[in-house]
C-alpha cells in the first residue's frame, strides 16, 4: 500500500525517504519502519514465522519417530 513519502532516520543515522511500511536501510542493512504500527506488525509476523517453524519441526520429528524409529525398534 503506497503512503505519502516520509523521511525516516535509521538507528545508524542514515535517513531514507519511505513510501512503504518497511524497507531495508541502504547503509547498515537493517529494517527500518514507517511508523510504530508497522514495526509492531513486523514483530508479530516474525513471531509467527518462528512459531510455524517450530510447529513444522515438531511435526517432522513426530513423523520421523512414528515412521522410521518405531518400525525399526518394535516395542
Ligand atoms: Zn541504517
Amino acid at each position: 500500500m503506497p503512503r505519502p513519502p516520509k523521511d525516516v532516520t535509521c538507528r545508524c543515522g542514515h535517513t531514507s525517504t519511505m513510501t512503504i511500511s518497511k524497507m531495508l536501510c541502504i547503509k547498515c542493512g537493517k529494517y527500518i519502519f514507517y511508523d510504530d504500527q508497522s514495526r509492531r506488525r513486523h514483530r508479530i509476523h516474525s513471531f509467527y514465522g518462528v512459531a510455524l517453524l517450530a510447529a513444522g519441526l515438531t511435526l517432522i520429528t513426530y513423523f520421523f519417530v512414528e515412521m522410521i524409529v518405531v518400525p525399526l525398534f518394535p516395542r
